[in-house]
């Protein structure tokens, strides 16, 4: 179970707090405390562990400045942390994925072309990357905008994606029939790549699409978290997939509709990178370009995609997933937030600085613990 709340003020104890010192009393119960956002009010989860079955929501809820309470052991019965860990790390079409590795989907928003599909993955085998996005069926807020090229381009998207080495395409699909599409043209041309099924964020409480998908095995799935849904409804929306029989999950972040949220497209919510690797087993995924949804720059001409992303490589991100474009402004979807072709190099490059300073992070923190372990050992000797 997993407690959001909220202390007075900054300056206040947080041992001395009611509601804190309340759970810590909870017979049997083992309860881990962590900062999770701090300001006006600073913000904390308090994870129950232990013999839980017993204790009332509503009585939790109840406690003063209890902002959530998410049962997380009783329902999240196979992505959950306790469960196995089988089936969320795998290996799809010689590609790893789990919660240690990191995998970087660039491409195209929406196919609109095959010279810029083939452009696009030109340039992404030239600097060594074997996963892409390839978006072909679009949900789209008006239905008078462009809804994807569909079928009619699976054959080229995955034959050049054969021919530039690209192993694996995350796709979004919003109707079984998708997937039937997307096999016929695998097997029409001989399956030069691999598929990863994703879950649009406007179809994560889709609870037919989810068993859909999750009910095959020959495609790993994205699943994109609702914008407008909280985290825990969006991870019990997973546990579908898995409960579909589907373990081949990534979560994936990208930001929640709020008007706080702007000039940016969508609140980041990659500060939560940590909370979904500490809560479930899957590897988490962000997606920078339509949680900021504009490349506007700093002083130094370094874009808010760019940073966002650094953030959530930083935090432990699994997955990227970002929009490019060779030709931005010709896009016909997201034009505004496509990263052009001729600022991949410098885009990889910044990447790498971030996932070494997460490296960084980790041996420091390593060193840390250790350090603890030992004092602790000693203490108790
Ligand atoms: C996308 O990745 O193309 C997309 C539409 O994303 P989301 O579902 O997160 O809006
Ligand atoms: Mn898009």
């Amino acid at each position: 179970m997993l407690i959001i709340f909220t202390a007075k003020s900054p300056s206040d104890r947080l041992e001395d707090d009611f509601t804190l010192k309340t759970l810590k009393a909870l017979p049997n119960i083992n309860v881990q405390v962590s900062k999770i956002n701090s300001g006006e009010h600073t913000i904390y989860q308090a994870l129950l562990e232990g013999s839980t079955q017993g204790i009332s929501t509503e009585n939790i809820a109840s406690l003063p400045g209890v902002l959530e309470v998410i049962p997380l052991e009783s329902e999240l019965k196979l992505i959950g942390k306790k469960a196995s860990l089988q089936g969320f790390e795998f290996n799809y079409n010689g590609v790893d994925f789990s919660q240690r590795s990191l995998n970087l989907f660039l491409g195209l928003c929406a196919v609109d072309n095959q010279q810029n599909v083939e452009h696009t993955f030109k340039v992404l085998s030239k600097f060594g990357l074997d996963c892409a996005r390839m978006g072909v069926y679009k949900p789209r807020t008006s239905p008078y905008y462009f809804q994807g090229l569909g079928k009619e381009c699976l054959n080229y998207v995955f034959e050049l994606a054969g021919k530039y080495n690209i192993k694996v395409i995350a796709m979004e699909v919003m109707h079984p029939e998708h997937i039937d599409e997307i096999d016929a043209a695998l097997q029409e041309t001989q399956s030069p790549t691999g598929v990863m099924l994703q879950i649009g964020t406007r179809n994560a409480q889709n609870f037919s699409l989810l068993k859909a998908v999750g009910s095959q095995n020959r495609y790993p799935v994205l699943f994109k978290r609702g914008f407008g849904i909280t985290l825990n409804e969006s991870l019990h929306a997973a546990e579908y997939l898995a409960k579909s029989g589907n373990k081949n999950i990534i979560f994936c972040l990208r930001g929640v509709k709020s008007l706080c949220a702007a000039p940016h497209r969508n609140l980041t919510d990659f500060s939560q990178v940590p909370v979904i690797k500490r809560l479930t087993n899957m590897p988490v995924g962000i997606d920078p370009s339509h949680a900021v949804g504009s490349l506007a720059k700093d002083e130094n001409k370094i874009s808010d995609i760019f940073h966002a992303t650094a953030q959530g490589i930083l935090a432990g991100a699994n997955l990227l997933l970002a929009d490019v474009h060779p030709h931005p402004p010709a896009a016909i979807v997201d034009s505004r937030q496509a990263i052009s072709l001729d600022n991949i190099e410098w885009y990889l490059e910044d990447i790498n600085i971030a996932y070494q300073a997460y490296r960084q992070r980790q041996r420091l923190a390593s060193k840390f613990n250790q350090t603890k372990t030992m004092e602790t050992a000693e203490y108790a000797s």
